[in-house]
């Protein structure tokens, strides 16, 4: 599948009255038409940095690009200027979000907020823009759409807002669908359906999907490939098959530690004791030092590098080097 994004050394930081706060450090990626990639992290991991790095949605000044390219259509989005970014915003690269009461307009009718990206982006007429409003909501498994399309936020329930947020990325049939905790606040059963929703829309339109996500456990069925983040890095990547059947990181462990196992509804889950690296001065060597139960010498003063372990899983752990002694993952990856 063709490469639509390259994501290349990135790093973001942001000025503090005390310190430069590193939230984004090194990072690489790639995203291909027709995919899901999960980034997966704890709060803190710079998962939410980087996707909005993507759509240049940081404040700038306090944020800034310290290095690396985020190569889009060929061009570079960290050197795009702002009026140039309005027309890549939603047309090009589309976002949902984790609550859509914060992100969609109270004051404007949902068809109003469908209809003015086809208006803006697609020079539509009104008219054309709103018949277009009811054929995506009906795409989204909005009931009644004639009727819903002149109603209010607030009169839909939170599933359905959801739905409507994604009626709206898509609108433009943007490339790329950035997705930020999309289910977050949404109970379980209809959490699925989003994500259901999601790649069922996934397989008609191609939009390849960046997914955010602090859960492992949303990815399984959402998502092709995996990136793994912790203290501003990415630590592991892998296919999906790669990382629940074949983790070599010790952070992506504690996370399969913590997941919740539908076969054992008793056993307590296992939070990873302690707490992220402080950003505003990260650890000079692996990241998770301060928290993994292996850690070696090497590790506190030396960022370990990755090591390949297949054209698709690479891995920064310093247990994966040949002196390393051998240790093998807990119990817990038979997921
Ligand atoms: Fe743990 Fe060291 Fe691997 Fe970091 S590099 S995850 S501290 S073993
Ligand atoms: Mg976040």
């Amino acid at each position: 599948m063709k490469k639509i994004l390259s994501v290349k050394n990135l790093s973001v930081s942001f000025d503090t009255y005390k310190a430069e706060v590193k939230a984004v450090r090194d990072v690489s990626f790639d995203l291909h038409e027709e995919e899901t990639l999960a980034i997966v992290g704890e709060s803190g991991s710079g998962k939410s940095v980087t996707a909005q790095s993507l759509m240049r949605l940081i404040p700038m000044p306090p944020g800034k690009f310290v290095g690396g390219s985020i190569l889009f259509n060929g061009e570079d989005i960290t050197q795009k200027s702002e009026k140039q970014m309005e027309s890549i915003r939603g047309k090009e690269i589309g976002m949902i979000f984790q609550d859509p009461m914060t992100s969609l307009n109270p004051t404007m009718t949902i068809g109003k907020q469908i209809a003015e990206g086809l208006i803006k982006h697609h020079s539509m007429a009104k008219k054309e823009a709103y018949n277009r409003g009811v054929e995506l909501l009906k795409l989204v498994g909005i009931p009644t759409p004639e009727k819903r399309i002149n109603q209010y936020p607030h009169e839909f329930s939170g599933g359905m807002r959801q739905r409507a947020m994604i009626a709206i990325a898509l609108a433009c049939n943007p490339k790329i669908l950035i997705a930020d905790e999309p289910t977050t606040a949404l109970d379980v059963t209809i959490q699925a359906q989003i994500l259901d929703l999601m790649k069922e829309l996934q397989k008609e339109t191609g939009t390849a999907i960046i997914l955010i996500t602090h859960d492992l456990g949303v990815v399984a069925n959402a998502a092709h490939r995996v990136a793994v983040m912790y203290g501003g890095k990415i630590v592991e990547t892998g296919t999906v098959d790669e990382i629940f059947y074949n983790p070599r990181h010790p952070y992506t462990w504690g996370l399969l530690g913590s997941m919740p196992r539908l076969d054992n509804h008793d056993e307590e889950l296992k939070a990873i004791p302690g707490s992220p690296p402080d950003l505003a001065d990260p650890p000079k060597g692996c990241p998770f030092a301060a928290r993994c139960p292996y850690a070696m010498k090497a590790c506190g003063s030396h960022m370990p590098e990755y090591y390949e372990l297949s054209s698709t899983q690479k891995t920064a752990c310093w247990l994966l080097d040949e002196r390393a002694p051998k240790v093998e993952p807990p119990e817990f990856a038979n997921v």
